[in-house]
């Protein structure tokens, strides 16, 4: 689960719904309002998984599937991305821009 780095406590569903959600850089913590922001790892991780989709998108269309079942596929791989996301959130104090290295 998500836990601020500045004073350790848990982020509960809204708090991670929103920083999921926002485009913003950082977002503060409910409990004591520090900007959190993403740690690198994570974005990169959900990216990762991001670009997985279009690789599940053409199998079921190259295995032969109906439009329904491949619908029906997409959207069930595309919520357990989202619901994976959330719930391996990382939260970092600081920005971690890509030219921090590593
Ligand atoms: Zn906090």
């Amino acid at each position: 689960m998500a836990k601020c780095q500045k004073c350790g406590r848990e982020w509960r569903g809204a708090a991670i719904i929103k920083r999921y959600i926002t485009l913003k850089p950082d977002v503060e913590c409910p409990h004591c309002g520090e900007s959190q922001y993403l740690t690198k790892k994570y974005r990169r991780r959900s990216l990762l998984s991001v670009l997985l989709l279009p690789l599940l998108i053409f199998i079921p269309i190259f295995a032969g599937f109906g439009l329904f079942t491949v619908l029906f596929t997409l959207a069930a791989i595309f919520s357990a991305i989202i619901g994976v996301q959330l719930f391996t959130i990382e939260l970092s104090n600081i920005p971690e821009t890509r030219r921090d290295g590593a």
